[in-house]
């Protein structure tokens, strides 16, 4: 409870169908505790035994389908109740989509896949995280596949990954990220390199589909799709693209009539868009936000969450690894062999030569044994972070959450940097 300012404390009384919004200040720590009834945050049920710690920054909303009443300790930024929630209309949804996965497992075939879509700060992640929930509060083992490169759902961002979900996510941690399938991506926004974030969406939904032929229960439980709010232009290409990979039968759109519209024309007749509303409780991120959350998001890979974990640190020598970048800088077209598109340019691995400039770089380390395998469309390991390179003596030192030695010796650089401020 370090960091807790118990001076200030209040209870709250919620009727049925309330719900209790705060937000945490930055340098805070806000206690959560359950007097009486029961509570849910995003879908995860609430217990008495036990008190909740959100650190700074957190933006919660407890909720409550019979009424309940609770305390909140600390320095709370904007605390209040609404009744004006779409959580009976998210129930719904989670209804809708549990009798397909219900029909599924009669007749044996996939479960339903729900692409969620919206624009920035509707309430998408939470979305996807409440269905999550409810759907394995019921025994289903539905998988979580996150696109969105600017914060990262299941692992860092930067990456895309899959991640099975078997228990509700921890009410103050999230998902257990113990097992994602994770795969290199390398930029903060898909418009980074559009047709490898293209082909690593298909990529996913091969590895989901070849998943689902041998595991009959995630089959059947189908999955939650969560997009980055990028809709227009080409955004609303990947949108598209993401939909037929999947085959997805469902799309949520969040709050947008015109993305509601424009999918419902270019979608075919069988799946199934449907418009909800966003909830008045989400909380709108302004870009310093993000840029803190996404370092908050690489900070806790390697640190774990409340710095609960110590990284590695050690020395690589430049001869014991091979590091690539993918894309190649592309040439005007008249440069081009005859025959070769443009865009073949995006997805080119290039080798790096390690120099300073890599510094505060982070590198995906391939599980890839050999060039013989894809290195764009093989997944990773994990990541580590470049400290510094000594060009001299041709070594480079990293931090990293696995000790010596690496399990394989193909790195793939990111555009992100990550400046570690607590050593
Ligand atoms: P992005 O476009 O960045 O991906 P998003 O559409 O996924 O955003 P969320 O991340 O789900 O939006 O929500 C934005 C913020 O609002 C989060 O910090 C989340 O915890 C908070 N939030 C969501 N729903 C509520 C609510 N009902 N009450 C209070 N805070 C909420
Ligand atoms: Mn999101």
């Amino acid at each position: 409870e370090k960091g807790i300012d118990l001076s200030i404390t209040q209870d709250y009384k919620l009727a049925k169908d309330n719900e209790l919004r705060f937000e945490v200040e930055s340098n805070a720590r806000v206690k959560l505790d359950l007097l009486e009834g029961s509570a849910e945050v995003f879908g995860t049920e609430l217990v008495r035994s036990r008190s909740y710690i959100f650190e700074s920054g957190a933006k919660i909303a407890v909720f409550t389908w019979f009424g309940c009443s609770v305390k909140l300790s600390g320095k709370v930024e904007a605390s209040y109740v609404s009744k004006d929630t779409p959580m009976v209309i998210y129930l719904n949804t989670h209804a809708a989509v549990e009798q397909l996965r219900k029909s599924a497992e009669q007749d044996d075939i996939r479960g339903p896949r729900v692409l969620v879509v919206g624009a920035q700060d509707v309430g998408k992640t939470t979305v996807c995280r409440l269905l999550l929930n409810y759907a394995v509060r019921l025994g289903r083992k539905t998988t979580l596949i996150d696109i969105d490169v600017g914060q990262g759902g299941v692992s860092i961002p930067g990456s895309v990954g899959a991640l099975t979900v078997e228990r509700p996510a921890d009410p103050v941690d999230g998902f257990d990220l113990k097992v994602p399938l994770v795969y290199h991506f390398g930029h903060t926004a898909p418009n980074g390199n559009i047709k490898l974030y293209e082909t690593l969406i298909s990529r996913l939904a091969d590895v989901f589909n070849a998943k689902c032929d041998y595991n009959k229960q995630v089959k059947h439980s189908g999955c939650i799709i969560n997009t980055c709010g990028w809709v227009k232009g080409q955004g609303y290409q990947c949108i598209l693209h993401t939909a037929q990979s999947f085959e997805a039968d469902v799309v949520l759109v969040l709050d947008s009539e015109r993305l509601y519209n424009d999918l419902k024309r270019d979608l075919p007749d069988f799946v199934n868009v449907i418009l909800q509303p966003k909830s008045p409780g989400v909380v709108e991120r302004p870009r310093e936000a993000r840029r803190d959350n996404r370092e908050n998001k690489i900070k806790e890979y390697f640190y774990g969450p409340r710095k609960i974990y110590f990284p590695h640190a050690f020395n690589i020598k430049f001869s014991e690894v091979e590091i690539y970048k993918i894309g190649a800088p592309s040439l005007p077209d008249s440069c081009l062999p005859l025959g070769m598109e443009p865009e073949n340019t995006q997805t080119k691995l290039v080798q790096v030569t390690p120099g300073r400039d890599m510094t505060h770089h982070i590198l995906s380390l391939s599980m890839a044994e050999s060039l013989d395998e894809n290195l764009i469309e093989t997944n990773v390991a994990g990541f580590v972070v470049v400290t510094n390179v000594d060009p001299d003596n041709q070594v480079f030192s990293v931090l990293s959450p696995a000790p010596r030695p690496l399990p394989r010796k193909y790195f793939l650089i990111m555009d992100i940097r990550f400046i570690d401020i607590n050593k």
